[in-house]
Order: C-alpha cells, then structure tokens, then sequence
C-alpha cells in the first residue's frame, strides 16, 4: 500500500487503527469487539469522531493540553510559514521563533531567565533533573544529588519520571528505578495525614518535607519536584501555609525548587503559571502541554540566572550543560506557542479560566447537595476535581468500576470527561475537568448537568 491508496473511509481507518495502531492508556482486548474511537474534528470546545458523532471535550484533548480551543487557524498558518523557511535547526544554534517565544515566555515569569527546549513533559523533567545532578557534580563533589518528589505527584512516563512519580499504580512493573529519588508525603487536606485543624495542615505538609531533608541530611538533596497541583494524582490544591513554609524550606537547606508546570502551566489555573496563584519564587519551572495547546510539540526546562550561571567556567570546557534534544531546534514548537500565548492574552483566557472555574466550582457544589456520592470538591480556575466516596463520613473511596461507569455515561452523553487513572492504589476515584479556557458558562453547565444525569443513572 502507498499512501495515495489511503482511504479516510470510516472502516477503512478503523480496520487500519486496529490491525496496527498501539493505544495509550487502554487494555487492547475491549478492541476486538468494540471499536476505537478516531476523533477527526475539532472546533472550540467540541469534538467530532470519524461515525459522526459530536462531543464536548471537558479535559481539553483527554490529557488537558488544548488551552485554546480547537481549529485555531492562525496557529496552524504560523507554524506552515515557518515550516516553509526555516522547519528545523539544532545543535548550537539558535531560530527565530526560538529566541522570540523565549523573550515573550520569560516576561510572563519574573526571577527566572533561560528557556531550554525540549519536545514533552517528561523531557522537560528529565533535563532539569539533570541539571541538579550536574550541579550536585559540578559545586557539591556529587553529593547533593538527590531529588525530592511527592507522594501522588507524577512527573512523566520514563524510568527516572517514574522514579520520581508518586503514583504506585503508574509506576509498577517498571523497576528496577534510578536511585537517589525520595519520596515526600502528599498534602491532600481531605485525607489529611494527621489530626490537626485546617489551618495547621498546610504548614504540617510542608513540615513533613523537612523532615524527610533532616533525614536524608540536608547536604545530600539538591532538589524538590512539585507540582503545583497535583493534577493525574486526584487535583490536590496546596492547603493554606503550604507554599510559604515549602519555600523557607528549600531556602533555608539551600535547595533547588523545581515546579512541574507541565499541566498548570499556560493559564490553566487562571493565572499563567500555577505557582503564581501561591507568591513562590521556583528555581526551576518545567512545562509542555498547554505551551503550543498540542498543535506541535514543544516543552521547556526554565532556570533562573542563578542555575544556568553554575554552567559556565572558563576553566572547564566540559562544564556546559551536557544535554540536547534533536527536536527542541523543530521550529514548529516556538511559533505555535507565540500564536497560542497572543490568543491567550488578546482573548483574555486568563480572565475567563478564573472566573469559568468558579462557575465549575460552584456547578460541582451545587452537584454535592444532590449526590452525597461527591465527597469533596477541589480546583483552580478551569481545573477541577471531584472525589466520589461511598459514605462522606468515613470517606471510602468509590470503586474504580463504578467511577468507569459514570465516565462512560457521560460519553455516551457526548460528554468527554476524565478520572484518575490507575495513579493511587484505591483511589482511582475522582473525577476531572479540564476544558479548553474557552469555556463559556453554557459550556460548564452543559458538562455539569451531564455529570448530574450520570450520577443519577449509575448510582441510583
Ligand atoms: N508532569 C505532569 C504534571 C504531567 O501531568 C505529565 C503528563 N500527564 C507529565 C509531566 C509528562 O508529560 P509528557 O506526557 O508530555 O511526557
């Protein structure tokens, strides 16, 4: 077969997906009865798949990557004029759109001052876990190399992401890891780890890290990986005093704090990066998905002045940053997030993810006084959650069939909605929300009321 014998015939594609195509995410034995779904159009907030059918997309390409919507022709006219001129370069040398999306990205993030291009979430992590044991190598004689992560935080799909990942399920099989990564409790307030009161949480999560730096002694941690909020692990919004004890604490042992930005970054939380909802000062900040909305590929490890200084010295020629990745010179990645970034500003999408993500809020706590399944309700701007429990008393976890079920039910509604996936043992069970920063208010309520039926229908 060459390609002018490829066929857009609905069976011919679903015949051709799957013989050969490797699903992510997904058990291969549904497919020999069932059949894969092929989305083929996308415009705003909705999709349609190859039968036809239409959907609302409430998790912004299932994995909350298309900040601004589908169908966004300037992006895609950008990213052919530059493809046309100039599609790749790498190695030592610079593009244009490079140096322009790295000057625009920059002013949005005040303290931090380069931009290393990489092309995924997880590259992104990896350099910049590269970078602290290059530091620990370069200034520490090796030692201040290990790196801090927290229990239900998730940080990419490599073995040394998930050895830096807080997921149990995720990371399963997939052992022997890279050593020097250690973990630090969670600081879910809902299933809170100890007895204090609301106020006291916070700081008390945040305690819990020095701890684990006491422990490991301080001399031997170069870093700390968080997420800002922790998305895939059941959006877990820092409780009060958190990042303000995190921050003294880093400073204080002289730590690196590296904020996975991957998911929050880019608007996603209302503001354009989400630890700048909480006034911290990151070291490191990695991001990917909403960087180009998933219209190309592109990630990027940001450092402040005081990180990339620590690679240069006249007297070592091996002291730069030894690392590159071929497709960080594509020039696809910098001209969709120039496009994406000036949609984000001249449509105001911060505005409206603030303001939309109240209104989702609000819509999933009205859903609580009628479905006393919803135990708690959590977010920030057009990111949220919702932890289905069995009794709110003793907030059993509902059981991952039963959250499937509701999922489902929504689908077949034409509602595309996400949940924790096999990330923490048993608690597979929250509901998310993530859709484009687009979203109007008839678009969150249509996703609620959805939900609201769904409920309904499964639980009874
Ligand atoms: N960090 C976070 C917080 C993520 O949610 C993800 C992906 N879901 C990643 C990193 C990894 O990104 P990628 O899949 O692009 O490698």
């Amino acid at each position: 077969m060459n390609q002018h014998a490829l066929s857009n015939d609905p069976a011919a594609v679903i015949a051709a997906d799957r013989a050969h195509v490797w699903h992510h995410l997904i058990q291969h034995k549904p497919f020999e009865t069932i059949d894969p779904r092929i989305i083929v159009e996308g415009k705003g907030l909705r999709v349609w798949d190859i039968k036809g059918r239409e959907h609302i997309d409430a998790v912004s390409g299932a994995v909350w990557t298309v900040n601004v919507g589908y169908g966004r022709k300037r992006i895609a006219d950008a990213v052919a004029a530059q493809l046309t001129k100039m599609c790749f370069f790498a190695g030592a040398s610079g593009t244009i759109p490079g140096a322009q999306f790295a000057e625009l990205l920059i002013d949005k993030m005040p303290g931090l001052d380069r931009v290393y291009y990489a092309n995924s979430g997880s590259e992104a992590n990896e350099k910049a876990f590269k970078m602290v044991r290059q530091i620990a190598h370069k200034h520490h004689g090796g030692r201040k190399h290990k790196i801090l992560f927290r229990e239900r935080d998730y940080h990419g799909t490599t073995i040394t992401n998930l050895s830096a990942g807080g997921q149990q399920e995720r990371n399963a099989q997939y052992g022997p890891y890279t050593p020097g990564f250690v973990q630090v409790p969670h600081c879910l307030e809902y299933r809170r780890q100890d007895g204090l009161t609301d106020d006291d949480y916070g700081i008390r999560a945040a305690d819990a890290i020095e701890e684990v730096i006491l422990r490991e002694g301080p001399d031997t941690v170069g870093a700390l990986c968080l997420e800002p909020i922790t998305a895939g692990g059941g959006i877990v919004t820092p409780p009060k005093g958190y990042w303000d004890r995190v921050q003294e604490i880093c400073r204080k042992y002289d730590i690196l704090l590296h904020i996975d930005e991957v998911v929050c970054g880019l608007g996603r939380t209302g503001t354009w990066f989400g630890y700048q909802q909480y006034g911290v000062q990151p070291d490191i900040v990695t991001m990917a998905k909403g960087v180009a909305s998933g219209y190309a590929a592109i990630s990027c490890c940001v450092t402040t002045d005081a990180v990339f200084e620590q690679f240069k010295d006249d007297t070592d020629p091996l002291s730069y940053f030894r690392d590159i990745s071929t497709f960080g010179g594509c020039t696809a990645g910098p001209t969709a997030a120039i496009e994406n970034m000036a949609i984000i500003e001249e449509e105001g999408l911060l505005a409206n993810s603030a303001a939309m993500g109240i209104h989702l809020k609000n819509n999933l706590h009205a859903l609580m006084d009628k479905h006393a399944v919803i135990g708690d309700v959590r977010g920030q701007g057009l990111f949220c959650g919702a932890e289905l429990v069995t009794d709110r008393g003793t907030k059993d976890p509902l059981n991952e069939k039963q959250v499937g079920a509701i999922v489902a039910d929504c689908m077949a509604q034409g509602v595309i909605i996400g949940a924790t996936n096999r990330s923490v043992p048993g608690f597979n069970n929250t509901l998310l929300f993530a859709p484009a920063l687009i979203a109007t208010t008839d678009d969150i309520d249509q996703i609620t009321d959805a939900v609201d039926r769904a409920l309904t229908r499964v639980l009874g």
